[in-house]
């Protein structure tokens, strides 16, 4: 029998100050001594310094490992992508280049893999983030997900994860491109197992996620998987339309029929602020009717499949 074939994919931007220790020290040992196959996809996203020609060196001394090259720096994500796009293994288990993720378990993942998992997600464990911003920056992050409706997203969930063949074949038919893979595998559905580890610090080199685009990540994750903020402006906007409504009944009912018993000698500017906040409720409520229109472009556009079968769970279906 053949053995499975397991594709590690490793996105790689200005690493050359550890890459090649990180690559033949740590990472090929953990990936060897298992009983698999395997293909060692490093995706050169763009770097400037000489981690290409480092990449390259190391393809050559072994010809399981495979150096793609982007034309320019696109980002992780877009780098996770075309390694999963050109992987041919049975399973995907991508990781970063940096020491951040230990290689030492990825005989883990392999076995929860063997016991049915089809997708294994490395999550951080509690407080490692280094930094008060970035802890606080990721507790809220994860906190806001899961008020918007993004439940099925465990807080703490990084990119070191193994994914099997069927979800790598349903996550290369998504053609969206703002992409979060966390979010969309999380999206996909399928089995899916979780490994706790402690994420280590940086051996060499800077990290390349600023607060800046941590910041905008952030957003890009909100923005691509939930509706919920355009729909909390909306029920803002309600309630104002209501109040200022209620308010207005009261002051004509007040003044124009009662006379006033109450005293409040409410005069014209009362009036007129009253009435303009009734119209600023109702301002509210038309944008968010149609931010929902945008929305529902949005998704349209966005091309994602309406439903994702389970070919394994699946019984008497042809294919
Ligand atoms: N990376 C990449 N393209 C980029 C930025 C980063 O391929 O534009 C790679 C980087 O080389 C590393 C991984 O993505 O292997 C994680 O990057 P980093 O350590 O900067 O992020 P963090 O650890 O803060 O998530
Ligand atoms: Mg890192």
């Amino acid at each position: 029998m053949t053995k499975q074939l397991i594709s590690v994919i490793v996105p790689v931007y200005n690493e050359e100050a550890d890459i090649y220790n990180f690559i033949t020290r740590s990472l090929l040992p953990a990936v060897e001594k298992n009983n698999y196959d395997y293909e060692l996809i490093l995706v050169n996203d763009g770097s400037t310094d000489h981690t290409l020609e480092i990449l390259q060196q190391l393809s050559k001394e072994n010809k399981h490992i495979v150096t793609l090259s982007l034309s320019r720096n696109f980002g992780k994500e877009p780098a996770l992508s075309a390694g999963l796009d050109y992987a041919r293994g049975d399973a995907a288990l991508t990781i970063d280049a940096d020491s951040q993720q230990p290689p030492e378990l990825i005989p883990k993942f392999l076995e929860k893999w063997n016991s049915g998992a089809e997708i294994v997600t490395g999550v951080r464990s509690h407080y490692t983030k280094h930094g008060l911003i970035p802890k606080l920056g990721s507790k809220l992050f994860y906190r806001l997900l899961r008020m918007m409706g993004n439940k099925s997203t465990v807080p703490g969930s990084t990119d070191y994860r193994l994914i099997d063949r069927v979800v790598i074949d349903e996550f290369n038919k998504l053609s969206e491109h703002n992409r979060i893979t966390r979010g969309l595998i999380d999206w996909l559905g399928f089995k899916q197992e979780y490994i706790e580890y402690v994420y280590g610090v940086r051996t060499a080199g800077k990290p390349s996620y600023s607060f800046k685009k941590l910041f905008h990540l952030a957003i890009d994750s909100f923005v691509s998987m939930s509706t919920t903020p355009l729909v909390i402006f909306g029920y803002i906007g309600i309630f104002i339309t209501i109040a200022s409504f209620i308010l207005g009944v009261f002051c004509i009912i007040n003044q124009y029929i009662l006379g006033d018993p109450l005293g409040l000698y409410w005069n014209g500017s009362v009036q007129l602020a009253i009435f303009i906040t009734f119209l600023i409720g109702l301002v509210m409520i038309s944008q968010a009717i149609t931010a929902l229109y945008i929305s529902h472009i949005h998704a349209e556009s966005q091309g994602r499949p309406l439903y994702i079968i389970d070919q394994k769970e699946s019984r008497n279906t042809k294919k």
